[in-house]
């Protein structure tokens, strides 16, 4: 149960803003997250890492010297988006270049890499390492497929010692692929977590049942059993993590080799269970002729009051492990002695201001007035199915989508009314609204939605009324672009599933001579259907994919609340259509 919160859907910001009064010594708030109030010295590789919100201490607790020099924090269990980690990297950059570290969620991915894309455009060096740790997630043979869970600290001390060191950008992110490499964890869960201001938690696990590799965010696991002792709790995870198939490349064995063992809590279990577990873990490491080098117990990757433990290997070689002794000083994570720095200077980071709009005529301002009216009823129309896209979400994802198509919604409608207040056009309103979509609601859903809306602005433009082939050539662009940002092709269970046969029967329908608001009706049935026969479907991309089996049955959220967002947009269209045919003012 999660007890305290004010607005649960600014409940993140609201944490950040505490966490730094708090931890002022450390952090320093920082648009889309938190950097070390400490400087650093020029040219040295700033480590940026990130991820949704509600994992504490991942990520803003582990920023500090000998840690990362940023943290993107996006909302809870969404990935920050790629605005947000942006600027955190611009902040953190001192000459020598950024490192994104950061677990392999598919909404990470996707706000990560285009944020690297768009530093990249900017002459400042980039390189990334997903961390990979999760055995349960994906087989050996997919390693690069795994999900990232409490392994995620292993990666990024190695990186960050490497960074002080002195290490190049290329050598920093090879550094840190050998430390992912050599990283493995896998966890159980007893119970899931509740959201703030959600009535029921994420997910379940039946009482006295323990789930066998659950993820972090809920994500379906591998097996069920009966909640075991603690020292089977133990056997269980350190015969997987040492199985052969297990032991990565350069440790032939267990026996002689150096490990550093990390028990990760949840959420909410306790510090003398963990102990009790460790007492056992620890014997059988030994016995197995490992050589235990600073073991940690205690929580590094938390998921709310998630009920749960994982426990990770971090297989030294002789570099790493001189680059563990590397000392940390961070709100949450000490290690050794840290020399005093002095004080950063004030943050080089403005947030882009949007105080003036370019020049638009009478006819796309008035076209404008509409696209906000519309934005508005598809924020209302998201408040009202949130909940039930946050438990389709659920099933075989992380049950975030209701809660960041909400944040999306609202953002992009406030954006667009400050627009169109400024007398901007269709085009830039809508462009704004795209924007303040996809930083707010973050997620892989959030970054889709942030470029369709751009595509369809785009075509708009901010001159004259948009007319039916304008729109359906937007729509059109829209398809392109999620394709190029999300590579799903139709039949892969996601959106993209509504988005086709929605696009091509409003092109087909305005080619055809229809109205907008006729061609807008017959696209939402058909993105309506092809939504509900998703259900069918096994998924096969974005963070469902590693337990499509479980999404049978269940259509995708993704194609359910694109269909209801055109069902609406279409409803509003034809309520209008007497007297405003095709958008006009
Ligand atoms: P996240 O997956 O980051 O938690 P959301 O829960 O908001 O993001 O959105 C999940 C939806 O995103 C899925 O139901 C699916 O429709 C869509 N999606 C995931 N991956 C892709 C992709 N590669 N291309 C298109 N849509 C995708
Ligand atoms: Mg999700």
């Amino acid at each position: 149960m999660t007890r305290l919160w004010n607005d649960p859907a600014v409940f993140a910001d609201e944490m950040i803003d505490g966490f730094v009064a708090a931890n002022g010594r450390y952090v320093r708030r920082i648009p889309g997250g938190v950097a070390r109030a400490t400087a650093s010295p020029a040219g040295e590789v700033a480590v940026v890492v990130g991820g949704g919100s509600g994992h504490y201490p991942a990520f803003g607790g582990l920023v500090g010297p000998g840690l990362a020099h940023a943290a993107a924090m996006g909302n809870l269990f969404a990935s920050p988006s790629t605005q947000q980690v942006y600027a955190a990297a611009r902040t953190a950059d001192t000459g020598g270049g950024v490192f994104l570290c950061y677990g392999n969620y598919a909404g990470d991915v996707l706000n990560f890499d285009a944020a690297q894309s768009r530093l990249r455009d900017e002459g400042i060096a980039v390189r990334t390492v997903t961390v990979t740790d999760d055995i349960s997630s994906a087989p050996t043979s997919e390693r690069d497929r795994r999900r990232g869970i409490a392994g995620d600290l292993a990666v990024f001390r190695a990186a960050a010692a490497a960074a002080e060191n002195g290490y190049d950008l290329d050598a920093v992110a090879e550094t840190a692929a050998r430390a992912n490499e050599r990283t493995r964890s896998f966890g159980v869960a007893f119970g899931g977590c509740t959201l703030p201001g959600a009535e029921a938690p994420l997910f379940h696990v039946a009482e006295g049942r323990m789930a066998v590799g659950l993820g972090i965010h809920g994500e379906p696991g591998i097996d069920e059993t009966d909640v075991p002792t603690a020292d089977a709790l133990a056997e269980l995870l350190v015969g997987a993590l040492t199985d052969p198939a297990e032991l990565p490349d350069g440790v032939e064995a267990v026996r002689g080799n150096r490990v550093v063992p990390i028990l990760n809590g949840l959420g909410s279990v306790k510090y003398e269970e963990l102990f009790v577990v460790y007492r056992r873990v620890a014997e059988l490491l030994g016995a197995a002729g490992a050589e235990i080098v600073d073991p940690h117990v205690g929580e590094y990757c938390t998921s709310f009051d998630m009920a749960g433990v994982s426990l990770t290997l971090f297989w030294l070689d002789d570099e790493l492990a001189q680059l563990w002794e590397h000392p940390v000083d961070t709100p949450a994570y000490r290690r050794g002695s840290v020399a005093p720095a002095p004080h950063a200077p004030a943050s080089s980071v403005v947030e882009s201001t949007v105080e003036t709009v370019p020049d638009a005529d009478d006819d796309s301002r008035g076209a404008a007035r509409r696209v906000g009216g519309l934005l508005a009823a598809v924020a209302e129309t998201v408040d009202a199915h949130a909940d039930e896209w946050g438990r389709l979400d659920a099933v075989a994802g992380d049950g975030d989508h209701g809660i960041g198509m909400q944040r999306g919604a609202r953002a992009a409608r406030a954006a667009a009314e400050d627009a169109v207040a400024r007398g901007a056009g269709a085009g830039t309103t809508l462009r704004r609204a795209a924007d303040a979509w996809a930083d707010r609601a973050g997620g892989t859903s959030g970054a889709l939605w942030g470029v369709m809306l751009a595509a369809v602005a785009d075509a708009l433009g901010d001159t004259g009324a948009p007319t039916a082939e304008r729109v359906a050539a937007g729509v059109d662009g829209a398809v392109r672009s999620v394709d190029a940002h999300g590579g799903a092709a139709v039949g892969d269970k996601t959106l993209v599933d509504a988005l086709v046969p929605f696009a091509t029967t409003l092109g087909d329908a305005v080619a055809s001579g229809s109205s907008l608001s006729v061609a807008w009706r017959d696209a939402a049935d058909a993105a309506e259907r092809a939504a509900a026969a998703t259900a069918a479907l096994r998924a096969r991309k974005g963070r469902a994919r590693t337990h499509g089996d479980h999404s049978v049955g269940t259509p995708d959220p993704g194609a359910v609340s694109l269909a209801h967002i055109a069902r609406t947009v279409g409803d509003a269209l034809a309520a209008a259509a007497p007297t405003l045919e095709g958008l006009p003012s």
